[in-house]
């Protein structure tokens, strides 16, 4: 059995959360590949050594004294060294950042140092091998993530040694260039080393005891999650779901392996299961509720519209044509809505109204802004009847006017729109039906 456990930023922010982290590790010797990230906030009014680390670069490239704010860095390094007791100095890493930073080698370089540095005292510290993650994950020219070389990479260097680090967050090019994920991309490292491996679970461990069912900013203390599969963690994290980065999911389930939401300050809670599918049924008809404010419907309306071989594909043109992705497109008979950001959408918007009106000649055109979609989750709602019915009477009684209703034919989800200022009566609502009502 092999495990790779990936740890957060909260989760090694001091020395005594790392000695938490190490503690866990060493408990099981199957957890084998660590990926840490960068040392993140302490408290709340904290800054996450990321963020040190690019506001430092911006210094550099603008040609600013940066001696100060790099100092800053290398105290939260040090004061980690000192309370774990390492016999281990950073003074050659820094000297080599700072050269580097003065050459500007790139924001890239200088966020992914705060993975690198934290990777660094891991593995001196668990005493494991460190294997740097720009020698085993690769990106394309095109700065896209090179699945099959990273694959090959890591596996050739991992068979090699029995117990490693692999800083978070970053790879590089062929050249040895220096390329980060997006924000929040040390849970994709932890999930290639996962996949690369074939481990048998890829734990990551963070500073919440797992998924919730509904947003804790809405809902008072939400039950959490025991077992979700991929596909209802996809649909909840694309609406605004945040505990994993949404990319996550992908080198896994490719292999199968499951995901172990953990919490380093409560080790002793299962956590949440991600899993590709299971015969656990969840605890209530509904898996989680998830959803985010700020869409547009524009409205198309025209006569004889269904008979029309081509209005859709026309409308959305439009769309492609301003380089707008939709979110859903439900339809009528005579009328055909589509959903966008606002914030995307507001520049643009005369110029595709424009466009639909000549490529698709609709009757009228209508414009509602300030909508929130929210997605019900569930993959019991396929056996279960009534669950739309139950949504729509909670909402009913919660006086939330629903603005646009849409199921996929997966039976997975239903989208609910409603306006910004309902949004979060609708969740309570809806979570106190399913969730609430059914304890
Ligand atoms: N340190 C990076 C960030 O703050 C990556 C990560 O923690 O996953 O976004």
């Amino acid at each position: 059995m092999v495990k790779v456990v990936k740890f957060g930023g909260s989760s090694l922010a001091d020395a005594d959360q790392v000695k938490k982290a190490a503690a866990i590790i060493k408990e099981e010797k199957e957890r084998r590949y660590v990926v840490p990230s960068a040392p993140g906030k302490r408290t709340s009014g904290d800054t996450k050594v990321t963020d040190m680390l690019y506001q430092t670069y911006d210094l550099a490239e603008s040609d600013q004294n940066f001696d100060k704010e790099l100092l800053a860095i290398k105290a939260r390094y040090d004061e980690i060294v000192f309370g774990l007791g390492l016999d281990f100095s950073l003074d050659y890493e820094f000297r080599t950042i700072k050269e580097n930073f003065k050459n500007k080698a790139g924001r890239d370089y200088a966020a992914s140092r705060g993975e690198y540095l934290n990777g660094r005292i891991m593995a001196a510290y668990l005493d494991y091998e460190f294997v740097d993650a720009a020698e085993v994950i690769r990106f394309d020219e095109d700065g896209t993530f090179d699945p099959d070389t990273t694959a090959k990479l890591m596996k050739k260097r991992l068979d090699k040694t029995d117990n490693a680090v692999i800083p978070g967050f970053y790879g590089a090019y062929a050249d040895g260039r220096v390329k980060t994920f997006s924000r929040g991309g040390s849970d994709i490292t932890g999930s290639i080393v996962a996949g690369a491996i074939k481990a048998d679970v890829y734990e990551n461990w963070t500073d919440v005891s797992g998924f919730m069912v509904a947003d804790p900013r809405i809902i008072d203390n939400p039950e959490s999650i025991d077992t979700i599969t991929y596909r209802e963690l996809r649909e909840l994290a694309y609406m605004g779901a945040s505990v994993l980065h949404e990319d996550v999911i992908f080198p896994v389930r490719k292999e199968g392996i499951p995901i172990n939401i953990r919490n380093t300050n409560d080790p002793k809670a299962s956590g949440t299961w991600i899993v590709e599918s299971t015969c656990q049924k969840s605890k209530y008809v509904i898996t989680g509720i998830a959803g985010k404010k700020g869409f547009c419907s524009v409205n198309i309306e025209k006569d004889l519209m269904n008979s029309e071989i081509g209005f859709g594909r026309k409308v959305l043109q439009a769309f492609e044509d301003y380089g707008l992705s939709f979110e859903h497109v439900p339809s009528g008979i005579d009328t055909l809505t589509v959903f966008v950001h606002q914030d995307e959408f507001m520049d643009k918007e005369q110029q595709v109204v424009s466009a639909i009106h000549r490529l698709a000649d609709p009757d009228t055109i209508d414009i509602e802004s300030d909508i929130a979609l929210i997605a019900v989750v569930g993959r019991g709602m396929k056996s279960t009847r009534g669950t739309a019915g139950r949504i729509f009477s909670a909402l009913a009684h919660a006086n939330v006017n629903v603005k646009m209703i849409d199921q996929g034919s997966s039976e997975l989800n239903i989208i609910i729109g409603v306006a910004n200022q309902d949004f979060e009566a609708a969740i309570k609502a809806i979570y106190d039906i399913f969730v609430t009502a059914a304890v």
